[in-house]
């Protein structure tokens, strides 16, 4: 009996990736699903702000995309890794600080590494020609082939009959006519295959790249600015997806928590830095980043006061700590020009 060849395909948990992989594995192609999680995945994030562990949250993406594809589906995490690309994309952002195209190289490296350790012929994904402005139009994905390493042997089944020939079509393993010629935004072609091919569960519950969102991005570019050399971490870019940031000034930032989770997360991960909440009524926990003065405690404490319970009130009780250090403010609500001028 014939070993079946085998492939490794890049999968998102979106539509496309299982569009990809449900048009390969029709040809007979055994097939590996490999999810690179780079870490700003809004659903995960969410839930590791909650208190789960990721760990456990990508082993539950491997269980889920593995039953809904219907082929073993490798996570791996590659969130530390990362942070050096979001800080230094050879091929720059989109709209936001999201680096696609240094992106898709590096999960199709991490690709070409699996293939190999497998024993695959070649690796899929499911980029589709023109559907996205950055990382899939047709000079992009030349650089992707280029700079990938993986030679002939990276397949777009999805828009395939737009591009050159790969290897595995020159050498047969894949027929190309029973491959796909899908290119732009439309996702219509997308919908009526899902049909076709019965692809379902595919929707994600980790939701949408958190690089691509403005107010995520803002955050990472005030980051930037005022880092002086500090080196970034998993724990900040987590961070950055929690409360109303403000920056007091080029060393001092502070995080109000918008919600009970949030206010719970700060004080669970946060508690080595000043921390901030009313004494007498129910509001925000707020962080305070960096060396703080007595005036930026006291400015946080404000913060406290205007989106707390009390923020009618002319002033609120609030305490400020850090370890055993302790200190009680009554503090007016922080005015509108302040808020403005200090919003990240
Ligand atoms: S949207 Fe996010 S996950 Fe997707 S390619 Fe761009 S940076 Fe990577």
């Amino acid at each position: 009996m014939n070993t079946p060849i085998k492939a490794v395909g890049l999968v998102s948990g979106g539509l496309d990736s299982a569009l990809a992989v449900a048009v390969i594995r029709r040809q007979g192609i055994e097939v590996v699903g490999l999810h690179v999680a780079i870490g700003y995945a809004a659903g995960i994030m969410r839930r590791e702000v909650a208190g789960e562990r990721l760990d456990a949250l990508l082993e539950e993406e491997a269980r889920r995309m593995s039953g809904s594809f219907g082929t073993r589906v490798l996570v791996i995490d590659r969130s530390t890794e990362y942070l050096d690309i979001l800080l230094h994309p050879r091929h720059g952002y989109g709209a936001n600080v999201n680096p696609c195209i240094d992106c898709h190289l590096y999960m199709i490296r991490e690709a070409k590494r699996i293939m190999e350790r497998e024993g695959a012929r070649f690796v899929f994904t499911g980029e589709v020609l023109g559907q996205r402005p950055m990382s899939q139009n047709r000079a992009a994905l030349g650089v992707i082939d280029r700079e990938s390493g993986l030679g002939g042997l990276l397949v777009r089944p999805l828009s395939a009959k737009l591009l050159e020939p790969t290897l595995p079509e020159l050498e047969g393993w894949l027929d190309r006519e029973r491959l796909l010629d899908i290119a732009g935004r439309s996702r219509a072609r997308q919908m009526a295959l899902a049909g076709e091919l019965a692809v379902e569960g595919y929707q994600s519950p980790a939701g949408g790249c958190l690089l691509t969102d403005a107010n995520y991005a803002a955050k990472v570019r005030d980051w930037m600015a005022h880092a002086a050399g500090a080196p970034l971490t998993r724990e900040e870019t987590l961070l950055f997806s929690v409360g109303r940031h403000f920056r007091l000034s080029p060393t001092v930032k502070i995080v109000v928590g918008r919600r009970e989770v949030e206010n719970g997360y700060l004080e669970r991960e946060w508690g080595r830095l000043w921390l901030a909440s009313p004494v007498d009524v129910p509001g925000p926990t707020a962080l305070v980043q960096g060396n703080a003065t007595d005036d930026d405690l006291s400015v946080a404490a404000s913060f406290v006061a205007r989106y707390g319970d009390a923020k009618d009130a002319p002033s609120t009780r609030v305490a400020v700590r850090r370890g055993d250090e302790s200190r009680t403010y009554d503090a007016a609500p922080a005015p509108e020009d302040l808020v403005e001028r200090t919003r990240i």
